[in-house]
């Protein structure tokens, strides 16, 4: 998907600068007039769309003038952040699909925790993505090697504040590998293989989110429908993505773009 898109915004004259962050969203008698690089480079823009969380602009983060393009959440009203565990090993025992979800004894009592203690259970249901497996392309128990594996468990959006300390995550660790291994399922690793992402870690990928990787949290009938359109209080500035309207996922996230291009797109017309 990314790379589609790429290619096509390079095939229409788009330029893409990478591992560049936006220090601030600049703007000229209330309106968007450009945005300003770490290194003071200013790029002129009549229109900015913003796909970082929502929140950071509420919070600041780029800049007071573009505080009211969206309402602050608390971090109450933020949605789950995860661990998550990247793998290349030999799996044995089960024969995995591409999703896979290994439940715990006492699934409702981890969204308890998360969201009304804000801690981690020690119990978590695990998710298991087997990425290199579709239905058609099954591996065969003895045949197969190392295979792309993620692993995620649930976690509070506290990754501002402290997030998950070290002796947590390895307990965690052992209850998580314990729990696969009691289901059937042998993954072939060593303590320390492979990248583990805590929510603090998450923070730093999607600033001013507390590691949520799904915007604000849909509890409640209305909460699917507090999320902020593409429109935002200043003219030229547009909202995009996971945490704005219709909400998280490639799929939602990428209509998101399409509505904030068309919205774009009528306002210039
Ligand atoms: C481990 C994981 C598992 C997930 N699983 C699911 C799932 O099962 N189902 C589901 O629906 N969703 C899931 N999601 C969420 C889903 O991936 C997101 O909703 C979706 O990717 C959002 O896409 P996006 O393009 O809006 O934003 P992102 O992919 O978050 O891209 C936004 C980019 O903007 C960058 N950015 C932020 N601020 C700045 C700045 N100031 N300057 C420059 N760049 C900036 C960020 O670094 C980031 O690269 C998951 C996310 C993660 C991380």
């Amino acid at each position: 998907m990314a790379q589609a898109l790429e290619k096509l915004g390079r095939a229409q004259g788009a330029e893409y600068r990478y591992d560049t962050p936006v220090k601030r969203i600049l703007t000229r008698d209330g309106r968007v007039s450009g945005v300003e690089l770490p290194s003071g480079e200013i790029l002129d823009a009549d229109a900015v769309v913003f796909n970082g969380d929502a929140n950071a602009l509420a919070s600041g983060a780029l800049g007071d003038n573009v505080r009211p393009a969206a309402r602050a959440i608390t971090p109450q009203q933020r949605g789950l952040s995860a661990v998550t565990w990247c793998l290349h090993a030999q799996t044995r025992g089960l024969e995995l699909q591409h999703h896979n979800v290994f439940f715990a004894n006492d699934y409702p009592s981890e969204f308890s925790a998360i969201f009304a203690e804000r801690r981690i259970t020690q119990q978590p249901t695990i998710y298991v993505c087997a990425q290199d497996r579709s239905e058609s392309t099954r591996m065969v128990e003895g045949e197969r090697g190392r295979e792309r594996l993620l692993l995620l468990v649930n976690a509070p959006a506290d990754g501002d504040r402290g997030g998950i300390d070290d002796a947590t995550l390895s307990t965690l660790e052992r209850h998580v590998f314990d729990l696969l291994e009691r289901c059937g399922l042998q993954i072939e690793r060593q303590t320390g293989d492979g990248v583990v992402t805590r929510p603090q870690d998450f923070e730093r990928l999607f600033p001013c989110t507390g590691g949520a990787l799904y915007g604000r949290a849909n509890h409640g009938a209305f909460a699917s429908f507090e999320k902020p359109a593409s429109q935002t209080a200043i003219g030229g500035l547009y909202l995009a993505g996971g945490s704005a309207h219709p909400g998280p996922g490639i799929p939602m996230a990428t209509l998101s773009g399409r509505l904030a291009a068309a919205r774009l797109a009528a306002d210039a017309a």
